[in-house]
């Protein structure tokens, strides 16, 4: 049987195409791309010509079946997204499920995705961080996850519309609180690359006076109120402490 190979691409600057992705990307007997044209564009820039197949997220699961028959007659496919990585808030989990239960080795090769980038960047603490891809758009149905995020002692990160992430950041603000850290990652690895860093409050003001323009990460930083509940060792610390004294 074929290799199904996860293929990162840039998210930005062409520079981050690993060595190794080029060569699958070379070598594999296709490229199953979500946009032709989008990622046609890219390999002509990075130098691979190869044969491409449409695979998106509303052909996903007919042409999955497709696929597996290549892989299964040997043919080996690497996958890419238009930018990062696949499965990351982009297609390619299913075509992953089949390949498990047909038997066919997945190799996933490291390379950019959007969130890490973002993480490693917004000085807050990336262990353990939650990573939650596209909130809904209905501000009813973000406030669930904002409650989710509010108590967390994990950094949470979301992608957003620039379009909307005035409305999604006064949403957050409503459930969070304006004094709740944020950061704003933009354009990650391109010429306008800017981390909007402060709290809710300040980086809505930031907002007011520029439009938010471009690709962008969300972080919002970890609970850091004090837990007012002991837990179970120093409660027994307490009572030992208690016992000894009497
Ligand atoms: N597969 C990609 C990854 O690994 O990050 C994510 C694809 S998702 C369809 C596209 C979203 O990722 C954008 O709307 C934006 O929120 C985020 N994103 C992608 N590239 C970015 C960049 N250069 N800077 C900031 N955010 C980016």
């Amino acid at each position: 049987v074929g290799h199904l190979y996860l293929v990162p691409t840039p998210i930005g600057n062409l520079e981050d195409i690993t060595l190794r992705a080029k060569r699958i990307l070379s070598e594999a007997d296709y490229v199953a791309a979500e946009d032709t044209r989008t990622s046609g564009i890219l390999l002509e820039k990075i130098g691979v010509h190869n044969h491409m197949l449409s695979f998106h997220k509303y052909n996903s699961k007919e042409r999955a079946p497709e696929l597996i028959k290549l892989l299964k007659a040997g043919k080996n496919i690497a996958e890419i997204s238009d930018a990062g990585m696949p499965v990351i808030s982009d297609p390619g989990y299913i075509l992953v499920q089949e390949c498990i239960k047909n038997d066919i080795p997945v190799v996933p090769l490291p390379g950019p995705s959007a969130f890490a980038t973002a993480l490693i960047a917004s000085g807050f603490d990336a262990q353990p961080f939650t990573y939650y891809g596209f909130l809904p758009r209905k501000s009813s149905e973000q406030k669930e996850f904002f409650e989710q995020m509010k108590p967390a002692h994990a950094t949470s990160i979301f992608y957003e519309a620039p379009h909307r992430l005035k409305k999604t950041l006064k949403t957050l603000g409503e459930v969070m609180g304006d004094s709740r850290k944020i950061v704003c990652a933009r354009e990650l690895t391109k010429i306008h690359e800017e981390f909007i860093r402060g709290t809710v409050k300040e980086v809505n003001e930031y907002f007011a006076e520029h439009d938010p323009r471009g690709e962008f990460v969300v972080l919002v930083s970890p609970n850091e109120e004090q837990e007012e509940v002991l837990s179970w060792q120093e409660l027994i610390k307490e009572v030992d402490a208690l016992v000894a004294q009497n």
